[in-house]
């Protein structure tokens, strides 16, 4: 393509200028008062340049800034969208993808033990103290629980009302306390909701996964143990792994 000459030549004024002078000094002749001319006017130009220029850098110091708020903007959005891409709007825990995702990558890497424990007639809860009542007592015991396990682990809302715990770097009969440390915290817990206290009691299924198990493999493992403390009077924990459990 044929380049153009631009329309608009930003300095087109001041090369005139310097055209002007550069002739006028080729004159052998040029007397005081013709220089005198020639030094204001190039006087006023430089002088207009120099205001131009520091309009240009307060406009760039401007856009600058307005740049970096925007990429700040743009970093606190992303961060937000992948917040709300990987927890459970109502409780605040890791959502069902996101605690299926970790379970698997960890599966690739290592053993660790799963736990999947579900609120005990959940549905009187809703029945007795209302809908949101129960919404609010989903939240407490994800937060109590969240509260009690170490940072290396991951608690996520796998269903309504069942929640999935991954217990890393720990042994398995450590790991079977701890959930009967959990178990132990959520039926002793007063939770405040309106103006009701009311209790409930969960029940726990918890299993040793082998790295290189699949996922499908492991849940429906734990999702059996869990079936089974329900099926034995709920509010217990049925266990893969064996110990000295009080029955
Ligand atoms: P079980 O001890 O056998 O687990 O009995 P359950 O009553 O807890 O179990 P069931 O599966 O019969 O009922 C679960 C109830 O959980 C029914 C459903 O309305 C309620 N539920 C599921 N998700 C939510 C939710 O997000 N908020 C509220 N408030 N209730 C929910
Ligand atoms: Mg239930
Ligand atoms: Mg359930």
């Amino acid at each position: 393509m044929q380049s153009q000459k631009p329309e608009f030549d930003l300095f087109e004024s001041e090369e005139n200028i310097i055209r002007n002078v550069s002739s006028t000094l080729k004159n052998e002749g040029l007397d005081a008062l013709e220089a005198r001319r020639l030094l204001e006017g190039l006087l006023r130009e430089y002088e207009k340049l120099l205001r131009a220029s520091r309009q240009l850098i307060k406009i760039s110091d401007r856009k600058a800034k307005e740049l970096n708020l925007a990429k700040h903007r743009l970093q606190e959005l992303s961060e937000t969208l992948e917040y709300q891409a990987t927890h459970d709007a109502l409780t605040a825990v890791l959502n069902k993808g996101a605690i299926t995702r970790i379970a698997k990558e960890q599966l690739a890497l290592c053993d660790f033990v799963i736990v999947l424990f579900d609120i005990d007639h959940f549905k009187k809860v809703n029945d007795t103290y209302g809908h949101a009542a129960g919404d609010a007592v989903l939240g407490l015991v994800a937060g109590l629980v969240e509260k009690n396990i170490k940072r290396k682990d991951h608690i996520g809302r796998f269903g309504g009302e069942e929640f999935m715990i991954l217990l890393n770097d720990t042994p398995p009969e450590v790991c079977l306390e701890i959930a009967e440390n959990l178990r132990s915290i959520i039926e002793k817990a007063v939770l405040e909701v309106d103006e009701f206290e009311l209790g409930v009691t969960v029940s726990m299924g918890l299993s040793y996964c082998r790295q290189g198990e699949s996922f499908k493999e492991v849940y429906a493992r734990v999702d059996k143990l869990l079936y089974e403390a329900k099926r034995r009077g709920r509010n217990r924990i049925e266990s893969s792994i064996k110990m000295n459990y009080p029955s």
